[in-house]
């Protein structure tokens, strides 16, 4: 499927919801994936795009941001602990934030460098053991103390199950969010994206619509 295909689902899905157009931004996750399909997407003006991993964005951004100007970058992919100065620099957006030692590490960077990347915090809205994220019973005390470290929390993230209905889980992630006065909602990747608009997603994360398949990672 095209970008602009993409692009037309996602207005046709706002304006379903009666929500305005433009409202959702498009990250185009552009992980693993060749670089000539990413300058494609860059040549049909898209701008913002999501990597998992830091390593792989340090190689490829640098370059591709001083050809096409106003590239906005979105870290998604799990974060360590020991990446988060790298990451602190390279990305925009941060929606991986996961715990507390990832919190208290990226604050006394952000407090150096006297400049923060807007954080989105991950829960783990289907409580699964093996999945990143806070849990849905701490995430209010864990954005409390976020706050507390001047970190820039502006939304929530979620991964819903693979095997369930992503609707339960999107609604639960829009409750948490309401209730903390967060208006970012990042949610949504090509299987759902239209469902997670349908549920007030400002943030949808879609890669293989628009890309194709990944290749397995080196
Ligand atoms: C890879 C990835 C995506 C994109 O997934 P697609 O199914 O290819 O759209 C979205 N969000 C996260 C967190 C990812 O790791």
């Amino acid at each position: 499927m095209s970008l602009a295909e993409i692009k037309g689902r996602i207005a046709t899905a706002e304006s379903a919801a009666g929500r305005a157009p433009g409202s959702v931004t498009l990250i185009a996750v552009s992980k693993v994936q060749p670089l000539d399909r990413v300058i494609a997407a860059l040549d049909q003006g898209q701008r913002v795009f999501g990597e998992n991993y830091v390593q792989e964005a340090a190689a490829k951004w640098p370059d591709l941001r001083a050809r096409f100007a106003g590239v906005e970058l979105h870290m998604i992919g799990p974060l360590q602990t020991n990446k988060a100065k790298p990451a602190l620099e390279l990305f925009d957006v941060i929606h991986t934030l996961d715990r507390p030692s990832l919190a208290e590490r990226l604050a006394r960077l952000a407090q150096d460098r006297g400049a923060c990347p807007d954080l989105f915090v991950q829960v783990n809205t289907g409580a699964e053991p093996q999945k990143a994220g806070i849990l849905p019973d701490d995430a209010d005390g864990f954005i409390a103390s976020c706050r507390a470290l001047d970190l820039p929390v502006r939304g929530l993230m979620c991964i819903p199950p693979e095997d369930e209905d992503s609707t339960p889980h999107f609604r639960h992630l829009a409750t948490i969010a309401a209730r903390n006065g967060l208006t970012g909602l990042s949610m949504g990747m090509s299987g759902d994206f239209e469902t997670a608009i349908a549920e007030g997603a400002t943030h949808v994360r879609v890669g293989s619509a628009i890309f194709g398949a990944r290749a397995a990672r080196a």
